[in-house]
């Protein structure tokens, strides 16, 4: 069987690596000149990472790697980074006088952090909220991530897995599950945060969600030596070495369609490539308008809601960073509600935002040239249905993330910055992100897991998405995870050749 696979991202690598010895022939046609896609890098004297920066749940990598026959630590150097995040507090109340936090992933280290922060009692409550997250992921992923779902009614099979789910509050409030644990406002904040990748307010946002904080603060974050871009670059390697083609500069342009089944794709130029069966990673809904002119996309895209955008400083800097930093710090602004409220249900920009600083330069210095660094800072912003005018604030926004780095002492002064890239949600726009976000349709219940746009097609049955707008969703560990989930489909349809 001939499977075409469009874009080298990781889902759609994570779906070669899962099919690569299945025997079928395999091709990945990929627009940009490099594997990667969202996890790139601006290249130059320094290296940096334009896309994420928290690498969780590395198993999900091993395992695509090795369904293709290789071992991830023979093709890339993964190094935990530990604490995974520093947070810090704008008032400065903490016990180290900085106002900032270390988050260990080690769960006796973060028992001591939480201590001295904020006594006996929270650090017992930790204890018993990282038993909690254990419990809720070890149902949650199996039944509710890890999973193809053929109607929403599956949500309820196995009954015991739905009923546990209940009985742990995945359906009740995030926040009011965190705050059961903690009285501690900072700790709150840092255990409920991490809702906001899967574009939902910590205040709004399921019990469910609270796994994204086990999937980070408790199993751990890790950093590939030579940049996040090598873990699909050892991805690519796994999978060609097992057989898999790649052709970069590939762009595909159409689905070609006859009898109610995908028959190839037409790449640019007009050159069209039969395909028995396509597994497509690109953004939805703007490819499938585009592949598939004649036919209206699924309901559940058409009327989804989007997550909020990210506005991103990478600057290369003449400056080693500052020691007193992790490598990823949260700087937390003091507004917590009124934030979410600006963000999600006004569309504007945050008036004091919590901002990711990710200074990568601490776990591996040769990204830089010897004695500079790297600061990558991401501001969650509304994305194009929001409120900011773009080309006329995008200066404003740039200079007001200036002053903050400043402020904070991660940047001593602008004339140490030697290389300086932003991109604001117009620029995801222009790489082909629906409503210029990266983070594609948000999690919210009603948009996720079953209810979620599948990864079958229902209008074409050999035709299959992948990536953060399908099943399982947005994230390094649920694009993994979708690739695996497409490839399943077509091994259980069509066996092993
Ligand atoms: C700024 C930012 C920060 C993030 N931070 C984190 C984080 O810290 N941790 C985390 O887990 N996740 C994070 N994410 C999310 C994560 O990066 C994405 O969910 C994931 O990389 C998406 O992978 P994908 O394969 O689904 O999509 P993509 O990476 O977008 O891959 C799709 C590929 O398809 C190609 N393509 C598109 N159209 C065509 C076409 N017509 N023909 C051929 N090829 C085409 C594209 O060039 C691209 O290579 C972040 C994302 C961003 C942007």
């Amino acid at each position: 069987m001939r499977i075409a696979i469009i874009g080298a991202g990781l889902a759609g690598l994570s779906a070669a690596c899962h099919l690569a010895r299945s025997g079928h022939q395999i091709t990945v046609y990929e627009a940009s000149d490099a594997p990667g896609g969202r996890a790139g890098t601006v290249g130059g004297d320094y290296i940096i990472d334009n896309g994420p920066t928290v690498l969780t749940m590395v198993e999900l990598v091993e395992e695509a790697v090795s369904a293709a026959g290789s071992r991830l630590s023979d093709l890339v150097e993964l190094i935990r980074v530990d604490p995974a995040y520093r947070a810090f507090f704008s008032d400065g109340r903490t016990h180290d006088g900085e106002g900032s936090i270390a988050v260990y992933a080690d769960t006796e280290a973060m028992r001591d952090e939480i201590k001295l922060l904020a006594g006996e009692k929270e650090a017992d409550a930790y204890l018993r909220f990282v038993a909690h997250l254990a419990r809720l992921y070890e149902v949650e992923f199996p039944n509710f991530i890890d999973r193809n779902f053929n109607s929403p009614l599956s949500v309820l099979r196995p009954p015991g897995s739905f009923y546990s789910l209940l009985r742990l509050r995945g359906f009740s409030r995030l926040d009011k599950v965190v705050s059961s644990y903690f009285k501690d406002d900072r700790l709150r904040r840092i255990f409920s945060f991490q809702a906001l990748y899967a574009g939902l307010s910590p205040l709004k946002a399921l019990g469910i969600y609270a796994v994204i904080a086990y999937m980070d603060s408790v199993k751990g974050v890790w950093f590939p030596r030579g940049g996040m871009n090598q873990v699909p670059r050892a991805m690519e390697a796994a999978a060609a070495a097992a057989g898999v083609r790649f052709e970069y500069g590939a762009r595909v342009e159409r689905l070609v369609t006859s009898g109610g089944m995908i028959r190839g794709i037409e790449l640019s130029a007009r050159r069209f490539v039969d395909a028995d069966v396509v597994i497509a990673t690109p953004d939805r809904p703007l490819f499938d308008q585009a592949a598939l002119p004649n036919r209206r996309i699924p309901a559940r895209l058409r009327y989804a809601e989007y997550s909020p955008s990210a506005f991103l400083m990478l600057l290369g800097t003449k400056e080693s960073s500052p020691p007193a930093f992790a490598h990823h710090n949260i700087f937390f602004g003091k507004p917590w509600k009124e934030s979410f409220e600006a963000l999600l249900d006004r569309r504007e920009l945050m008036r004091d935002p919590s901002v990711l600083v990710s200074l990568p330069t601490i776990t591996d210095p040769t990204l830089a040239p010897e004695g500079k660094g790297i600061v990558y800072a991401l501001e969650p912003v509304p994305n194009l249905a929001g409120k900011v005018d773009w080309l006329n604030e995008r200066g404003q926004v740039r200079a007001a993330m200036l002053d903050r780095l400043q402020k904070w002492g991660v940047l001593s002064d602008p004339s140490a910055i030697a290389t300086e890239t932003t991109i604001d949600p117009l620029d995801w726009l222009d790489r082909g992100m629906a409503l210029g976000t990266p983070f594609s349709v948000s999690h919210r219940f009603f948009q996720s897991g079953p209810f979620r746009a599948a990864n079958q097609d229902p209008r074409y049955s050999n035709l299959l998405w992948a990536g953060s707008s399908t099943v399982p969703g947005v994230g390094i560990p649920m694009v993994l995870t979708s690739g695996k989930l497409a490839a399943q489909r077509i091994l259980e349809a069509g066996g092993r050749s």
